[in-house]
């Protein structure tokens, strides 16, 4: 397994977010994660990527505990976390956020080969290369936060809610380009989505998480009554 997480505990305080997650990802998978507002979901994200601490459990990345190491050295090893509410630099350029991406690299002629393949992929972007991130519309600045991790040459991507308020055929095309991620790159994907169904949809495994704990996993949850009830509306 290229992710594995062992009863994983994470408190903010005296609140407990995480409640012994075990969950893993193998390589070249796309595991989604879904559950309601609050169930613990960005935590789990956060403390992978070395945002948060681990109270307790494990995390391992390639066979490698990654579990309390800071954050950079995380995303050093191959793990880039894309967070809620696309967090573009605002007053940067298309460019220089793409160049940040690639920023703890020292391979500077593959940087700008990646930041041209990147480009051939989000021609949006190439349009919009010279232009501050702040005034792109909302997809536009999903893809520059998509990109700009994907400029670390990372090994697993994590997205948080990338459809978070987009329109419905923005998201479409965001969710299309993860599957073309995971078949063209054979890039290993975390989904976290709050649309339950075109994260099933998408993903070759899920975990339900409800309140900090893992209540359900498995490749066909689609067909789950309990899913389709709470998740699916039918
Ligand atoms: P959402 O989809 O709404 O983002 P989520 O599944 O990602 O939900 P989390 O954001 O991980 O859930 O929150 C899990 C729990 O931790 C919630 O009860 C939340 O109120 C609490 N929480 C999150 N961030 C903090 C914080 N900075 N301080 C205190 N409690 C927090």
């Amino acid at each position: 397994m290229m992710l594995e997480v062992d009863n994983l505990h994470v408190s903010y305080g005296k609140i407990a977010a995480v409640k012994g997650v075990s969950i893993n990802i193998g390589e070249g998978e796309i595991v989604a994660l879904i559950g309601p507002n609050g169930a613990g979901k960005s935590t789990l994200l956060k403390t992978i990527a070395g945002l948060l601490p681990a109270s307790r459990g494990t995390i391992a990345f390639n066979g490698k505990t990654i579990a309390n190491l800071p954050a950079a050295e995380v995303m050093r090893r191959g793990l880039a976390l894309v967070l809620e509410g696309r967090s573009t630099l605002k007053q940067m350029t298309v460019q220089e956020n793409l160049i940040l991406g690639g920023y703890a690299r020292s391979d500077h002629d593959e940087i700008a080969k990646d930041m041209e393949h990147l480009l051939d992929r989000f021609p949006i972007l190439r349009d919009r290369l010279k232009q501050r991130a702040g005034t792109l519309s909302g997809g536009e600045q999903q893809m520059l936060v998509i990109a700009r991790a994907l400029m670390s040459r990372p090994r697993l991507l994590m997205l948080d809610e990338p459809s978070l308020g987009l329109a419905p055929l923005i998201t479409a095309k965001i969710l299309d380009f993860v599957h073309e991620l995971k078949t063209r790159d054979n890039m290993t994907i975390l989904l976290v989505e709050q649309n339950a169904n075109q994260a099933l949809h998408l993903a070759d495994r899920a975990y339900v998480l409800e309140n900090g704990e893992v209540v359900l996993q498995g490749a066909d949850l689609a067909s789950d009554a309990r899913v389709r009830e709470a998740y699916l509306g039918v």
